[in-house]
């Protein structure tokens, strides 16, 4: 068991304000796994103080990028190195299949990581444009102090995806875990002060949602950067509506898998499923609506029932298990709920449906797959964050373009066909921020976000590093030219 019993606030662990505990429970053997204290309102005053003064009397915003820039490559190096316990601590904590997690929990964060870094040569904080009388020079500066906010299901990524452009920009930062996933912060913060921040740049308080409405809406914060579900991103947005303040929101997402005519379902159907069950179907990109046009949607259902039978469900922490357990027991029941609620509007299920039988304990559900799935279901319209797909007919391309953005989210997509030009083109005809072609990956360079209800603003590339920017314009002097 792991126990913590301070919180890392400005740089140093302090005693909590409170009394509270938050335990963490494992979610295959649903015993306790950790304890950290919950913080409270009085340490994010602290944290928050910690943060504007790092920001405001120090010399942190304005060192050389290049500088910041180092940290953040010396974390890659760190991170690298803990990698086996980084994925073991993570798998504890929420039930990540080991297998996929060194990948898609540890090695992903060092890529975005490595993919800012790569920013160094390119990502300029002035440039020079032509005035009414003279060069005026546009500037990019911090925003100042951000309040960060995550889920569980990418623990450490998304607290990559939210202080590595923060630090590039020169922003301080207070970042609250969800309260399954504090355990990896812990980790995070050691390494990034190994890495060289300075006190006071970096604050991690777990809690839960009040205290998080109380950082997201604290006084002396600059910027606002969230990623969760929706209808917290709603809430969130809303108050940061009401004090002016910017906010980026990454949300949830009901990608489609455009399977065209054209594609072959033998190889096809592997990469759908590892797009659309990955993390035990916890991750906001996951492809979980696959369309297929009515001439081949047989073939493509029982490929993908076949395929989803045969995934390998159990203990997440022995690398060949491919489904783990939910990360909780109401998350469990909110996903069965789902699936009860696709049989009763008509669909039908074609494998799993339930809870396996195979496990005794954990918080488990079958990997499951619908056919028979009209769009308008509310299995094909929200998101359900569990292993369950949902395979769709379509008449014809225009028909599979329409049912893909008919969609409350826009976060995520692909398109299958032999003809990867053309599929190209269908690409472009979804209403989404991100859409992959004959593959599926997560491009850690180009700005990654949603439409509509997916979210507000691009975390990645140069557009990542700017959402933690303001933007001033200097006309010089028109005589000294
Ligand atoms: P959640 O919204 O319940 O919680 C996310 C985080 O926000 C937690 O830290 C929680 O304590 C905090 N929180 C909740 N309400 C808050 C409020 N009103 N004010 C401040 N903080 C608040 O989401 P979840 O169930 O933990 O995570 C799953 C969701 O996250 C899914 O919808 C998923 O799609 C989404 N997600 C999106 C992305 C993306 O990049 N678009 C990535 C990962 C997860």
């Amino acid at each position: 068991m792991i126990v913590h019993d301070r919180l890392y606030i400005g740089g140093e662990l302090v005693a909590p304000a409170g009394t509270g505990t938050i335990d963490v429970i494992n979610p295959f053997t649903e015993q306790v796994a950790g304890r950290v204290p919950e913080a409270t309102n009085a340490d994010v005053d602290l944290a928050v103080a910690a943060a504007r003064s790092a920001f405001d009397t120090t010399d942190w915003a304005t060192r050389p990028i290049g500088e910041r820039i180092e940290i953040l490559a010396r974390a890659s190096a760190a991170i690298s190195a803990r990698m086996d316990e980084l994925t073991g601590l993570i798998t504890t904590e929420m039930g990540s299949p080991s297998g996929w997690g060194i990948f898609g929990q540890v090695l992903s964060s060092t890529m975005v990581l490595d993919a800012y870094v790569g920013l160094a040569d390119t990502y300029a904080v002035e440039e020079t444009r032509v005035g009414m009388f003279g060069p005026v020079v546009v500037r990019k500066e911090p925003l100042g102090v951000v309040a960060a906010v995550i889920p569980w299901n990418v623990p450490l990524f998304e607290a990559v995806m939210k202080v590595a452009p923060a630090v590039i920009a020169g922003c301080t930062v207070v970042l609250k875990p969800a309260p399954e996933t504090p355990l990896d912060a812990y980790v995070f913060a050691e390494i990034m002060e190994e890495a060289g921040l300075p006190k006071g740049v970096l604050s991690i308080l777990p809690a839960g949602r009040e205290v998080g409405e109380y950082l997201v809406t604290h006084p002396l914060v600059d910027k606002v950067t969230f990623t969760g579900s929706t209808a917290a991103g709603m809430k969130i947005g809303a108050a940061c509506g009401a004090l002016l303040r910017p906010v980026t929101l990454e949300l949830g997402g009901k990608s489609a898998a455009i399977v065209l005519d054209d594609a072959d379902v033998a190889s096809v159907v592997p990469q759908i499923l590892d797009a659309g069950l990955m993390n035990n179907g916890q991750a906001c990109v996951a492809q979980t609506r696959i369309l297929a046009s009515r001439a081949r949607y047989d073939e493509v259902l029982d490929a993908v029932t076949e395929a989803v039978a045969a995934q390998v469900v159990g203990d997440p922490a022995d690398p060949t298990t491919q489904i783990g357990p939910l990360v909780a027991e109401r998350q469990r029941e909110r996903v069965l709920g789902l699936i009860a609620r696709g049989r009763d509007e008509g669909a039908r299920v074609t494998t799993g449906g339930g809870r396996p039988a195979s496990q005794a304990t954990g918080w488990f559900v079958e990997p499951t797959v619908f056919g028979d799935v009209d769009n308008k279901m509310t299995i094909a319209q929200e998101e359900i964050f569990g292993p369950v797909l949902s395979v769709i007919p379509f008449q014809d391309e225009a028909d599979a373009i329409a049912i893909a953005n008919d969609s409350p989210y826009g976060l995520s997509g692909s398109v299958w066909s032999a003809d990867g030009a053309h599929a190209a083109e269908v690409a472009r005809k979804i209403r989404t921020g991100t859409i992959n072609v004959n593959h599926f990956a997560m491009a850690f360079g180009a700005p990654f976000g949603g439409y509509k209800n997916s979210g507000l603003g691009r975390e990645l590339g140069p557009e990542g590093v700017d959402a933690f920017m303001e933007k001033k314009a200097i006309s010089l002097d028109p005589g000294a030219a």
